[in-house]
């Protein structure tokens, strides 16, 4: 199906190693895992991520279920989360920094980089105002970024909120109503509904309107920026550089003053500060700032050498009782063994195992099986010897401890 993938063995290393280099920064900074339904009522994402977007307008796997409610598969993570701390009344629990992982669904055209079923790694923290919380955000970011080896820029803007929003909007959609005809169609729809996000449309005719148009940082309130200038001196604390760009607009409305991304030719993370969010969805007066990476994007930039690693092959030539034992003693060792259970040639298996990548080969057939032995091949060396069982474990530690 158009924009669906498989994900396959052949490449699982990486999707398991970015994951799981994700979750152990955020567990070292204390987020706890939030998992939350892939389906969820349409009205989450209309109210939380706002029905001028492109991702509610166009963009959502909406439809009716069986008893003729609209549900939609969800398109970004923060209003399904939003949604369960409202519902689960996670405001009187200590655990408000979150992280997620998992598929996100989005009509869009398939190219590079842009899927329909895709996977994103976030995080949400509620109910903390100070904005030491946005740049500890995107130093777990540039931190995953750095352990992953990828580079990436990070760009920052300001984009207001309710109170001195509208303004800005006014004089935004009075200066590109002198250009309306320059703007293309979606833009012309937009200018009334959703003008900020003209100033981040990527036709070459918008760019070129977008260049003259006022800045929203002349128009931000008082509160906006010293959020944003006391995130900014904490971001220097953490020697954290960042780009100031101020046509950054986010496609998703909940977005208030602090938003960012990280770069590398396309956007590989993005995020910001939401403080209406919750309140937007029938919640408390609770404020709330996070992030989303696309695992896609990230995959495309990590190194191709990860490799999987099976310790050990253990060539069964049809003694499988034996060989279920000689699994059961490796059992009570650290190692990963992949056992052959399928009758094949002893040449066929070592191909096998060089293909799987082992390290070590335990060879067992009849002989083997009555003297209780077996045939310890070191697949890198070739080297190969018969020993008792009982031997296995001192053999075993030689291989893969002491190189
Ligand atoms: P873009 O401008 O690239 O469409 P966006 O503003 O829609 O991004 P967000 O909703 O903020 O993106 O999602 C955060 C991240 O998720 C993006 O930076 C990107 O890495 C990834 N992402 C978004 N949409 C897709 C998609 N259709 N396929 C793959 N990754 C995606
Ligand atoms: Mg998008």
């Amino acid at each position: 199906m158009k924009g669906f993938r498989d994900i396959l063995p052949e490449n699982i290393e990486k999707w398991q190693l970015l994951e799981e280099t994700a979750k152990s920064i955020f567990k070292s900074f204390g987020y706890k895992e939030i998992r939350t339904p892939i389906l969820e009522k349409t009205l989450t994402f209309e109210r939380g991520v706002g029905d001028a977007t492109d991702i509610v307008e166009k963009e959502m796997y909406t439809f009716l279920d069986k008893s003729g409610e609209s549900v939609t598969l969800r398109p970004e993570g923060t209003a399904g989360i939003a949604r369960a701390f409202i519902e689960n009344k996670l405001e009187t629990s200590v655990f408000n920094k979150l992280y997620y992982i998992g598929p996100m669904f989005r009509y869009e055209r398939p190219q590079k980089g842009r899927f329909r079923q895709f996977h994103q790694i976030g995080a949400e923290c509620f109910g903390i105002k100070n904005p030491a919380i946005d740049a500890e955000i995107i130093f777990i970011n540039k931190l995953l970024f750095e352990r992953l080896n990828i580079k990436a820029n990070l760009e920052i803007n300001n984009i207001g909120c309710p109170v001195c929003r509208p303004a800005y909007t006014k004089v935004l959609i009075d200066y590109f109503e002198n250009y309306k005809d320059s703007l293309c169609t979606d833009c012309q729809k937009r200018l009334y509904k959703n003008p900020l996000r003209i100033l981040d449309c990527k036709n070459e005719k918008c760019k070129i309107v977008v260049k003259g148009a006022p800045k929203l940082k002349d128009y931000v309130c008082k509160n906006c920026q010293e959020h944003y200038n006391s995130t900014k001196e904490y971001l220097k604390a953490l020697n954290i550089e960042y780009i100031e760009n101020d046509m950054l607009v986010r496609g998703l409305d909940y977005y208030t003053s602090f938003v960012f991304e990280f770069t590398n030719t396309i956007t590989l993370s993005a995020g910001g500060r939401y403080d209406n969010l919750i309140s937007d969805l029938g919640g408390g007066n609770i404020c709330g700032v996070g992030f989303a990476l696309g695992e896609e994007r990230l995959i495309d930039m990590m190194d191709a050498k990860v490799q999987n690693n099976i310790d050990i092959y253990i060539a069964n030539l049809s003694v499988t009782f034996y060989a279920l034992q000689i699994l059961q003693i490796l059992k009570n060792f650290p190692y990963s063994v992949y056992c052959e259970y399928s009758s094949k040639s002893l040449k066929s298996m070592l191909k096998k195992a060089d293909k799987l990548n082992t390290s070590v080969s335990i060879i067992i057939g009849e002989n083997e099986q009555k003297s209780n032995t077996c045939i310890v091949r070191n697949m890198k060396s070739s080297n190969q010897q018969t020993i008792g069982v009982e031997q296995l474990e001192n053999i075993l530690k030689g291989v893969f401890y002491v190189t």
